[in-house]
């Protein structure tokens, strides 16, 4: 699984996700891939803007369509990659949803992502995902030009 992590399922996610950030738009360059096994089940990209609704993160979106594709709860046998490091909302929907292998690819700051959950709390859970950071300078260059847009624009 690893192998096909890095040599297929990264650089495929790397590609779509170039095409997402050429497209702009309002939305965070959030964008999330589900697999299950070699199989790309489903893909999505934040929709907070569009529907004015904070909760519409693309990991969300994601695990949402892929459990309706694959007709089940949880999605036990399924890999999770996305851009950003998951905020502790998408964190509480991957641990219901028991995906047991997530991989971002930009780091969230201290306390706000899944990584920073205490250990305590993983302990007290009879399940935890395995969480892997994949440094990618295209998802660091997109949010910081996203951002640095978004404070001209205000400023
Ligand atoms: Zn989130």
């Amino acid at each position: 699984m690893d192998d096909f992590l890095n040599h297929r399922i990264v650089p495929d996610f790397l590609e779509r996700m170039e095409r997402v950030i050429s497209l702009g738009g309002e939305e965070i360059p959030s964008f999330t891939q589900i697999y299950q096994k070699e199989t790309l089940i489903n893909e999505r990209s934040n929709q907070v803007e569009e529907n004015s609704d904070s909760s519409f993160h693309s990991e969300i979106l994601c695990i949402r369509n892929a459990k309706e594709e694959l007709r089940t709860r949880y999605l036990t046998d399924c890999l999770l990659i996305t851009s950003l490091e998951p905020c502790l909302m998408c964190t509480g929907t991957i641990l219901l949803s028991r995906i047991p292998k997530v991989v971002y690819l930009l780091p969230a700051k201290q306390g706000e992502g899944i990584s920073s959950l205490s250990i305590e709390t993983i302990y007290s859970r009879n399940f935890f995902p395995e969480l892997i950071c994949i440094p990618a300078e295209i998802s660091k260059q997109a949010f910081q030009s996203f951002f640095k847009i978004r404070r001209k624009k205000f400023n």
